[in-house]
């Protein structure tokens, strides 16, 4: 079978896009969905019954997704190819009473979501983006995506000891941003302004889930623009890929003869542990999956028989060798930027890869024509974590964790090698396609 596509610098320039159009998870699954239904997939309700049609399609819930392609004929018992990952990142999010102030300036209270290098939410220029639900239970995405909002740093001069002592950041008190001047702070302002940017009606919004970002855009840096800077890449540098690749799979020559189901399925609260009903730990892909199932007439035989045969690549980013601090690493692992995907591996299962998953992935890069490299973690480190183990343990499906290396990983603002996207774009497709 034949690739349909090879991605190259293009899909590098889409992924600054979509960096740039996802401020949060809601407005990340928005955007994969838009891209897939140009693609020919078409969104089911989970509150319908579903029927057993061949072709793509996706449930959008929250701020996670889950997409699939049922080859024409497919049997029930097809396997599935699953490409995981997260649409979340660590971030400032709104409290429920926002407007506070002190001095002569007006400010938002936040609550720190996930775990961020704080001191690169100082001193950015930050817009306000997320999800406003009506008072008639409807969902509105909202996005200012200009400058807001500021954490303003202390002056040197009123903390002489940071030159020294390095910064010490108080979760409460140093993080709060500040949008405006002025003694008047009335509850009810923030939502109203922003009711107002998103066209809704004056008093209409019951509900919110917002989140500052940093309006800066992405940019190709380096002498020979070989770089890019951007926010969120970990992770939506794999929910941009993994769509792609899926949408290329499911219109390429050969769609129809493709002997596994693929699937794209990006959670959302990875960040913070992944239990929720639209996290990696919640029952979202394994209903949905079983649904496609038992929609195409299959049994709980053919239910079980489609799942032992699945393969899950869970891609996430991870660490480059960072130039200055070579010594965090393990010695003789060391992922350099530009070199390909890389496969992790943690024998303590905070990654899922094992013997046989490499096995997968070496496959899937070898027919991409990919280099691929390995990462695991100094020993006397400890070991990050994704959903890849939880994936595994959860829906007993064969798991292997790989991703794209990076550099200020949690940084509003990360750093990532031009090539790098999609050359994982690109083994993503050969893994799909079986
Ligand atoms: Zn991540």
């Amino acid at each position: 079978m034949s690739t349909s596509q090879r991605f190259d610098l293009g899909h590098t320039d889409d992924l600054m896009s979509f960096l740039a159009a996802s401020p949060s998870p809601y407005h990340a699954v928005a955007n994969a969905a838009e891209r897939l239904e140009k693609a020919g997939f078409r969104r089911v309700a989970e509150t319908d019954a579903w029927d057993g049609t061949s072709g793509g399609k996706y449930v959008l819930r929250g701020g996670a997704i889950v997409a699939w392609y049922v080859p024409e004929g497919a049997a029930p018992h097809t396997p599935f190819r699953i490409v995981g990952a997260h649409t979340d990142s660590p971030n400032l999010r709104v409290k429920p009473l926002p407007d506070t102030g002190a001095h002569g300036w007006r400010q938002v209270a936040v609550e720190i979501y996930g775990g961020p290098l704080m001191n690169s939410w100082l001193d950015r220029d930050l817009g306000l983006a997320g999800r406003l639900t009506l008072r008639d239970g409807s969902s509105h995405l909202v996005n200012v995506d200009r400058p807001l909002l500021r954490v303003p740093q202390l002056a040197i001069h009123l903390d002489r000891s940071v030159s020294t002592d390095g910064l010490k950041l108080d979760k409460q008190r140093h993080l709060q941003p500040v949008w405006g001047l002025g003694d008047d702070v009335r509850d009810g302002d923030l939502i109203a302004f922003l009711e107002q940017e998103a066209g809704l009606p004056a008093g209409e919004v019951a509900g919110w889930d917002l989140m500052t970002h940093s309006v800066e855009p992405p940019a190709y840096l380096g002498r020979d623009r070989e770089l890019v800077a951007g926010p969120r890449m970990d992770n939506l540098l794999s929910v941009h890929a993994g769509t792609a690749a899926l949408a290329a799979v499911a219109t390429g020559p050969g769609a129809a003869d493709l002997p596994y189901v693929p699937v794209l399925a990006a959670f959302d609260h990875e960040e913070n542990g992944s239990q929720s009903d639209t996290g990696a730990d919640g029952p979202l892909l394994g209903s949905v999956l079983e649904r496609s199932v038992f929609a195409r007439g299959g049994s709980h035989e053919d239910r079980a028989r489609a799942f032992a045969g699945a393969v899950c690549v869970s891609s996430d980013t991870g660490h480059a060798v960072h130039p200055n601090y070579a010594e965090r690493h393990d010695p003789t692992h060391h992922p350099r930027a530009g070199g390909g995907p890389i496969l992790k591996v943690n024998v303590n299962n905070r990654y899922a890869t094992d013997g046989s998953g490499r096995a997968v992935w070496a496959a899937a890069c070898e027919k991409a024509e990919v280099p691929f490299q390995s990462f695991v973690s100094n020993n006397s480190m400890p070991c990050g974590t994704t959903i890849g183990p939880i994936t595994a343990a959860r829906h007993g499906i064969r798991t292997v964790d790989i991703g794209v290396a990076i550099l200020s990983m949690h940084s509003a603002r990360e750093l990532c090698a031009a090539d790098d996207p999609f050359l994982l774009a690109n083994a993503l497709v050969a893994f799909l396609e079986g």
